[in-house]
């Protein structure tokens, strides 16, 4: 059966979110630290320059470097952009510049932002002071921002730091969120719009006749458009499973359950589904499924036995 023209491809939102800790070391620890007390700490590397943000090995000799000094609060900015439309999450809520600012006596330049009232008021050479956060917890948003600062550089001298603090931070806890506009494609489209109408739909591969579901709308082997549609299962076999022993979060499913690589009937490529009906020391290759769709019958929930005879392994061993 040939595969009718999409009459519109499919978009969703989509959000990848995970809190990401990192353990710091000695010298992260102490740039973070002084942070919550108002110092900037930079490193010293062997040829004599002063890295601010730090880093623990010399980006020259790659060897550890630990010699701690403390730079001032004002700086210059070298380079800028300016961001018109600000972010969930970023320093400002209003319009502002990103700016690279070398600290006076530092070596390096840090990225962060500037409080401005536009574009016009940016510019590299300008000098610019810390703005500190009035609550801080030992993290590079103690630094509030930085904003303009009328007087000339202080000569750059630097102190030597010995970094110690007390309560000092070790660990930081960083929010990594993506936020997507997901769109599947025309071939994935086409499979999600027949799975609610409880119907599930691959496509085969013109060229090795392979079908595969769900569909990607090419096939990786031949590197051809996938063009015919073909209905499969719904039943099908599990060719190789996995018992689910640690609780996922958000979903609402108790451990421990299995979940299996299930070959739909006419189907070349196995899909992953969640097994149940059946406890979960008795599920095994070869095992006869069918699915049970959500409340919602727009997806299967899970697979479920289907009280046949096993599969013999020849029929699906190409598919393990
Ligand atoms: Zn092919």
């Amino acid at each position: 059966m040939a595969s009718a023209p999409s009459p519109e491809v499919l978009r969703a939102p989509l959000v990848v979110e995970f809190p990401f800790t990192r353990s710091l070391g000695p010298v992260q620890s102490a740039f973070l630290t002084g942070l919550r007390e108002r110092t900037v700490l930079g490193v010293k590397t062997q040829d004599g320059r002063t890295l601010v943000p730090p880093v623990e090995y010399d980006p020259v000799t790659a060897d550890e470097i630990r010699d701690l000094v403390e730079v001032a609060a004002t700086g210059t900015v070298t380079t800028w952009a300016w961001n018109h439309e600000p972010r969930r999450g970023q320093p400002l809520d209003t319009p502002f510049a990103w700016v690279l600012v070398k600290l006076d006596g530092a070596d390096t330049a840090l990225l962060h932002a500037l409080d401005a009232p536009g574009p016009d008021a940016v510019s590299s050479g300008m000098r610019v002071r810390i703005r500190w956060a009035e609550e801080r917890a030992g993290a590079i948003t103690d630094i509030a921002c930085f904003e303009a600062y009328d007087e000339e550089g202080g000569g750059g001298e630097v102190r030597s730091h010995d970094g110690e603090f007390s309560e000092p931070v070790t660990g930081i806890v960083a929010p990594a969120r993506l936020d997507y506009t997901y769109s599947p494609g025309g071939a994935q489209t086409r499979y999600i719009n027949a799975l609610s109408g409880q119907k599930i739909v691959g496509e085969r591969c013109p060229s090795c006749h392979k079908v595969y579901v769900p569909p990607r709308g090419a096939c990786p082997t031949c590197g051809v458009a996938t063009t015919d549609a073909v209905e499969v299962g719904p039943r099908g076999t599990v060719t190789t499973y996995c018992i689910v022993n640690i609780k996922a979060k958000n979903l609402d499913i108790e451990v421990p359950y299995v979940y299996a690589h299930i070959a739909l009937d006419g189907a070349d490529l196995a899909l992953h589904a969640r097994i149940a009906g059946i406890p979960y020391d008795q599920v095994r290759m070869g095992l006869r499924v069918e699915p049970v769709w959500a409340d919602d019958a727009r997806f299967p929930d899970h697979y479920r036995p289907t009280g046949e005879p096993d599969a013999d392994y020849d029929t699906y061993k190409e598919m393990v």
